[in-house]
């Protein structure tokens, strides 16, 4: 069975596996992991709890760090609040050994404490399609330096019918 130690991740990232209690990488994370580190892009497909957050955040985490810069970087597109509430919780807790930090973007609350959190320069965006369309047309979400992009439970992203929306932030 892989090991965390063996995928190729810094030490910041593994001690906060380690903090999580993570023991041993789960399937998709042994795959995914050492591709995404190395440049690839990749589609996967894991039922739910099988650990693919931190299948896509831990190497992109890791990415991130090791070419700091202050925009946003990587965005993460999900269909509901809860699920990007959800990453970004995993995220913080992922990525706080590092300078890496994250927000989230989403509908039904008021805009003014995201808009106040993106002029910070996060660098991950983590974010429903339709609320980070209308930040974007109003100038308020800074999309021009983003690098990395990962569509969770695309599927259902497009069962809710996003992929408009989708196309537009592409
Ligand atoms: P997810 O599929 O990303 O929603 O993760 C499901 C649950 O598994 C979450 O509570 C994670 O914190 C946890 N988890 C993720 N990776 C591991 C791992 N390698 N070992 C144990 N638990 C994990």
């Amino acid at each position: 069975m892989a090991s965390f130690d063996s995928l190729g991740l810094i030490p910041q990232l593994l001690k906060a596996v380690q903090k999580k209690g993570y023991k041993t990488p789960t399937p998709i994370q042994a795959k995914a992991i050492p591709a995404i580190l190395s440049g690839r892009d990749v589609i996967g497909g894991a039922q739910t709890g099988t650990g693919k957050t931190a299948a896509f955040a831990l190497p992109l985490i890791e990415r991130l760090n090791a070419n700091p810069g202050n925009n946003p970087r990587a965005l993460i597109l999900a269909p509901t609040r809860e699920l990007v509430v959800q990453i970004h919780r995993e995220i913080e807790l992922l990525a706080r050994y590092t300078n890496i930090r994250a927000m989230t973007v989403y509908g039904g609350v008021s805009a003014k404490p995201q808009v106040r959190s993106l002029r910070r320069l996060p660098d991950i965006v983590v974010a429903c399609p339709g609320r980070l369309l209308d930040l974007a047309g109003s100038g308020d979400a800074p999309l021009d330096g983003i690098d990395f992009l990962v569509l969770d439970e695309a599927d259902h992203m497009l069962d809710m019918g996003f992929l408009p929306d989708i196309r537009k932030i592409l």
